[in-house]
């Protein structure tokens, strides 16, 4: 499955976070050994080994990123730990990126990139009945008046927006399909439909918090196309969700 943005952008503030880290260490150690007294310099000392921990984590995680880029396999716990130092400095790499004037948007497209690639370099592989493909309601005709987030079968498929087609994908592929208002809906419907894996169709923004709030839940991220703008009559790339299905159910050998 190939995906259009770039990891780089994601992959190099995470390297400068890590020399950050790195600068602050060294800081910190020079003002224990050689500025203070011995009690503080105890409480710097806790401060250090927190710092070193959080700067291992950090370092194992770009290792990681960098084997999984020269397709070389990783223990699972080796994985988790990468995944959770991605994660885990989102935050602080979204601010880092002001500092080198890079766009929120595109700190966030390369963080759905390098999560959607980390995801295909796990082993998944669930059943029809444990995926589970997310759409947000801009995507339906703004003059609709079908209640699709009630139930997407109220779609007509009259063909004025893509979600006749998206609700014809989920059914031939039996995957669980819901659209969604916003996160709070998101988080009720993996929380009722507790499936294995996610297709997400969202903004870059929505994406990016949704798969920080759902990780260890595997979440293939595919940023909905906004012609008019958006949050208003928005579109998605059909084929990509189809090649997200068939990654996550593939290996079952009920389709295809
Ligand atoms: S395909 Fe037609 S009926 Fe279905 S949601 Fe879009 S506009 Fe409404």
């Amino acid at each position: 499955m190939k995906f259009q943005t770039k990891k780089r952008t994601f992959v190099g503030l995470l390297l400068a976070a890590l020399l950050i880290l790195g600068l602050f260490v060294y800081y910190i150690w020079h003002l224990t050994f050689f500025k203070t007294t011995f009690f503080s310099q105890l409480i710097f000392l806790g401060l250090i080994i927190f710092l070193v921990g959080l700067a291992g984590v950090t370092f194992l995680g770009l290792v990681g990123i960098i084997l999984s880029v020269f397709n070389i396999p990783l223990f699972p716990s080796w994985q988790k730990i990468t995944r959770i130092s991605v994660n885990a400095f989102y935050p602080f790499i979204i601010q880092l990126g002001k500092v080198f004037k890079i766009t929120q948007d595109k700190i966030q497209r390369s963080f759905i990139e390098l999560n959607n690639y980390l995801v295909e370099v796990r082993n998944i592989q669930v059943q029809p009945k444990e995926l589970l493909l997310l759409l947000p309601h801009c995507l339906q005709q703004s003059d609709c008046s079908y209640r699709i987030t009630i139930d997407i079968k109220n779609c007509r498929s009259c063909g004025g927006c893509m979600i006749g087609s998206l609700m014809d994908l989920a059914q031939r592929y039996r995957i669980k399909v819901k659209v969604v208002t916003g996160g709070t809906l998101a988080r009720k419907e993996i929380e009722s439909l507790k499936p294995k894996a996610i297709i997400a169709v969202a903004c870059e923004r929505d994406l990016s918090s949704g798969i920080l709030e759902a990780s260890p839940l595997p979440v293939l991220g595919i940023s909905n196309e906004r012609p008019y703008g958006p949050c208003h009559n928005t579109c998605v790339n059909l084929g990509l969700v189809e090649e997200g299905i068939n990654f996550f159910l593939k290996r079952c050998g009920e389709w295809k």
